[in-house]
């Protein structure tokens, strides 16, 4: 089979590699012409773990081509992936300029039958307008090429993205049409060797499930927040909470892990579009309005115990901030709660040393000369007044704390992740705030 997959960021990429691991042959397309010259080059512009690998086997077997050339990659192609960025607009809702916009050129250039299929997170009734925009342009060259259209949401996590995709838990596809099943279920049949399910539905409930997945979890994840705020001022620990109601299977022990707040280029975007898609229909999210809410809230909590622990003056002292990316094993920054605790040190006049062993250079191009970037973790704490950990990367879990002690100018952590053990750090000394623990003073 061919297929062409537009759009070579974090989904685009992974998804074609992957594709092309089964055998497909995959054309991916940016109009970014600096990204497709990299990736030809044999350089990845995206940090995703595994992905190197199969993406240099596929290319030396052929099966993986880029290009900036939509029309000559639709070439025999059994189907075509949107997968570029649907940013939020200003009002908050999805902006489909991009996809679109794909949507109409393949409409002005493809020649023969094929699925377009919508991989990008997309509002309900998206799949309509891109059907709608194909009919168009086909319409102005007053020719007649069958295509069907599908929704195909995409769930990969950044961080594990190949894995995600190679081993999905589930796949869902909405499509009205038999011949487009056949062609995805053809498709998907190697991923899904584990036994997880394809789930066919109508194309609105494909796109409603992609926004109510991420609205789920960051429901969980602001839920948690909120109880770790409320275990703090009462004097419990969310630690053992967290522990306590994960038990239940009912609730299980996934994603209710206190912490800084959601980032990334889903969750923030994604809630908020559902809130624009429920308002334009004359109906209030009232449960997603707080998840976001809360979130806002959250991204200043580790901040704020710095200030206070301060007395409210951070002018002149210098933080060493561990991570930088929106969660580990990756390099995306966008939404990451590190950058709204910077700023916020900043506008104290305090002065920042960051670190994160993947996503200093995304740093660098978003923060400039605002901060300081240190060579490794240890290198950020040398005369810091304070250590603030923001991303849980696995290689701040057991650092030496001999080492930091010496290196600290005062004993003192703020971890906004709760990884460290704060009997220990008692033990040795530090000054120690976490999220919804009692802090050791
Ligand atoms: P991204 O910003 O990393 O990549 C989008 C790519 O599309 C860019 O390389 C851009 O140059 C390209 N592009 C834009 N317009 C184009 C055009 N007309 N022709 C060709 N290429 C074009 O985005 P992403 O993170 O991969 O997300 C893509 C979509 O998938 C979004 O809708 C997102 O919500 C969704 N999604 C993302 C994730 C994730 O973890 N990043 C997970 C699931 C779903």
């Amino acid at each position: 089979m061919k297929i062409s997959v537009v759009g070579t960021g974090y989904v685009g990429l992974v998804s074609g590699t992957c594709f092309a691991e089964t055998g497909v042959n995959v054309t991916c397309v940016d109009i970014n012409e600096r990204k497709v010259e990299m990736l030809k080059e044999g350089h990845i512009p995206i940090y995703e773990p595994g992905l190197e690998d199969i993406y240099k086997k596929n290319v030396e077997k052929g099966r993986l081509v880029f290009t900036t050339n939509l029309e000559e990659s639709l070439k025999d192609s059994d189907a075509v992936f949107i997968a570029v960025g649907t940013p939020p607009d200003e009002d908050g809702s999805a902006d489909l300029k991009y996809v679109i916009g794909v949507a109409r050129e393949i409409g002005r250039t493809m020649d023969h039958y094929m699925v377009v299929v919508t991989k990008s997170t997309v509002p309900v009734g998206t799949s309509v307008k891109v059907k709608n925009a194909v009919l168009e342009e086909l319409e102005k060259r007053g020719e007649k090429v069958p295509f069907d259209v599908a929704s195909n949401p995409e769930f990969l996590k950044e961080g594990s993205a190949v894995d995600d995709f190679l081993k999905p838990d589930r796949i869902v596809i909405g499509t009205d049409s038999e011949k487009a099943q056949k062609v995805m279920k053809r498709l998907y049949k190697p991923f899904l060797l584990n036994g997880h399910p394809i789930l066919f539905m109508d194309i609105t409930s494909s796109e409603m499930t992609k926004y109510a997945a991420n609205s789920m979890l960051a429901t969980k994840i602001s839920f948690i927040n909120d109880i770790a705020n409320l275990c703090e001022i009462v004097g419990a620990d969310v630690d053992s909470v967290r522990k306590g109601i994960g038990s239940d299977v009912r609730i299980g022990t996934k994603f209710i892990y206190p912490g800084t707040g959601y980032g990334g280029s889903c969750f923030p975007k994604d809630v908020q579009a559902l809130i624009r898609t429920a308002d334009e229909n004359g109906y209030s999210l009232e449960i997603l309005k707080a998840v976001e809410s809360v979130n806002y809230r959250q991204k200043e909590v580790l901040y704020g115990k710095i200030k206070r622990h301060f007395n409210g003056d951070l002018k002149g002292k210098k933080f060493a901030v561990w991570g930088l990316a929106f969660k580990p094993k990756t390099d995306d920054m966008r939404e990451a709660p590190s950058l709204v605790i910077i700023d916020k040190l900043l506008e104290e006049g305090a002065k920042v040393i960051a670190y994160d062993p993947v996503a200093s250079e995304e740093g660098k191009r978003i923060l400039g000369d605002k901060i300081e970037f240190a060579k490794d973790e240890y290198d950020a704490c040398i005369d810091s007044d304070a250590l603030v950990l923001v991303t849980e990367w696995p290689e701040f879990r057991l650092p030496n704390f001999r080492v930091l002690r010496k290196l600290l100018k005062n004993n003192l952590i703020f971890d906004g992740r709760n990884i460290y053990d704060p009997e220990e750090l008692n033990e040795m000394g530090f000054t120690y705030y976490a999220i919804g623990r009692k802090p050791i003073i």
